[in-house]
């Protein structure tokens, strides 16, 4: 399938991807939209990156257009379930993009935010409800919202929630949907729960599956800094003053250590803000607004509240402290060199601990990253010898959920990029190779191409639970 031509879409819909200048299907478009379009359930795997919004955005615009319906008061056409307040608002805005020409009706019912006017929102009915699933059954016991007329329900990101701990809302969601429907099930992974749970909630399904995008890996120039533990707030402040710097991300564990490096930047005299799950859904749009526009250049955020960050052009991401997963460091690393762009991933490292989960990062990815001491003397000689603990696992001593501040955070502005945005990326020249992993390029590019698609945390999260948000 070399064209969106080939898919015979309805002419408004074909406009709307004129103008949104998608020209050529992405893999999990190619595959899935056909299948879609016949009518069939269709369980993907795909991460987020390779266009599958628009992979089961297109097909069901395209089957509601076919049957023009107004929706009934408090029902909905289109229910898309989504982990997250940011990916929902990401695949609304998608739907009315794609939708453009359509006279579309869609609603947004995610947490965090009064409920008042998503009831309102709904009385009238709408053609496409994008929701999380804790607001959604809110919206639905509080009789807003009926689930009856649903034709066409999409999961996204199902791992996610399942690992959210949304797994009994969505059976209860999933109850009280009309059996005859078509459903589409996205996730990053596919283990046995999310299998099972697709296997509870589709019928005959077609399977696509996408390899996981290619990594950016090749183009992050990567540096680990050792300094002395006190010295970390200082030390970051220069290097912010000293490096290029167009967008810097930094990372820090913990929802305090975000807020105090803020405030060491600003003792520095440099302006930077924080987003973490303490702070509202307001704080956290006005300063991603702020971070995309350019006002801010310097973003301090925890792993969590950074997950849907997709901003284009963060030059820099800083590792103020060092992720005790390591996959968590692959995530961090692949926002920046974004869209072609080239980028810097620098680690401050301080004590043996840190030191521990550098090992874990390079066992993972299969390279020894290039090291710059900058201790003083005094900081080498306290360093003690890292703590044992086994390969790829967290190290004991910490608790993997303090990682975890429940702020899934917004993916940025829709991507003017192909689906991935990173194939075919031609390994740059005219760096400083010695600031390229060590240990073959390849290797090193094949683990983190591999971990680079949403990985699952090591711990075994609770998936009973409901979740606070
Ligand atoms: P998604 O995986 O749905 O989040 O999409 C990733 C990015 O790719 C978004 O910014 C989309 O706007 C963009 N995109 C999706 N499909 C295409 C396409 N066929 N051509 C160009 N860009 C696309």
């Amino acid at each position: 399938m070399t064209s969106f031509k080939d898919f015979g879409l309805a002419d408004p819909i074909a406009r709307a991807l004129l103008d949104e200048n998608y020209h050529t299907p992405t893999p999990i478009q190619a595959q899935t939209i056909p299948l879609a379009l016949s009518g069939r359930d269709v369980v993907g795997i795909a991460q987020t990156g390779t266009g599958k919004t628009a992979a089961f955005a297109l097909p069901i615009l395209n089957r509601l257009l076919a049957n023009r319906i107004r929706p009934q008061p408090k029902t909905c056409r289109v229910l898309v379930l989504s982990p997250t307040r940011e990916l929902s608002g990401q695949i609304l805005d998608s739907f009315n993009a794609y939708g453009r020409h359509i006279r579309l009706t869609s609603a947004l019912a995610i947490g965090g935010v009064p409920m008042g006017r998503q009831v309102r929102a709904l009385l009238g009915g709408v053609d496409v409800l994008v929701a999380t699933p804790g607001r959604l059954l809110d919206l639905v016991q509080s009789n807003a919202l009926k689930l009856t007329q649903v034709e066409f329900l999409v999961l996204d990101e199902a791992d996610r929630m399942l690992d959210m701990g949304f797994i009994n809302d969505i059976r209860k969601i999933v109850a009280k949907l009309p059996i005859r429907r078509q459903t589409l099930f996205f996730s990053a992974t596919m283990p046995k729960d999310i299998a099972d749970l697709a296997e509870a909630m589709l019928r005959d399904p077609a399977r696509v599956a996408v390899t996981p995008v290619a990594s950016t890996a090749e183009r992050i120039t990567q540096r680990i800094i050792q300094v002395d533990f006190p010295a970390k707030h200082a030390f970051l402040a220069e290097l912010l003053k000293q490096e290029p710097v167009d967008r810097a991300l930094v990372f820090t564990r913990t929802k305090h250590g975000a807020d105090k490096v803020v405030k060491g930047l600003a003792r520095a005299g440099i302006a930077a803000e924080a987003i973490h799950g303490n702070k509202s859904q307001n704080h956290r749009e006005r300063v991603l607004g702020a971070f995309r526009s350019g006002q801010i250049r310097t973003l301090v955020a925890t792993d969590i509240a950074a997950r849907g960050i997709d901003v284009d052009g963060i030059s820099h991401v800083v590792n103020f402290d060092l992720p005790n997963v390591p996959e968590t460091y692959v995530h961090r690393i692949g926002r920046t060199a974004r869209a072609g762009a080239e980028g810097v991933a620098i680690s401050l490292i301080a004590g043996a601990e840190e030191m521990g989960y550098l090992r874990d990062i390079e066992r993972l990815i299969r390279a020894t990253l290039p090291r710059e001491d900058r201790r003083t003397q005094g900081g080498r000689e306290a360093a003690s010898p890292a703590p044992q603990h086994r390969p790829g696992r967290p190290a004991p001593r910490v608790h993997p959920h303090r990682n975890n501040d429940g702020a899934p955070v917004s993916k940025g502005p829709r991507r003017r990029r192909r689906g991935g945005g990173n194939h075919g990326a031609a390994p740059q020249s005219g760096r400083n190779e010695s600031a390229r992993p060590q240990g073959g390029q390849a290797d090193g590019i094949q683990g983190v191409a591999f971990l680079h698609r949403e990985s699952r945390p090591k711990f075994k999260p609770n998936r009973n639970r409901r979740p606070q948000h």
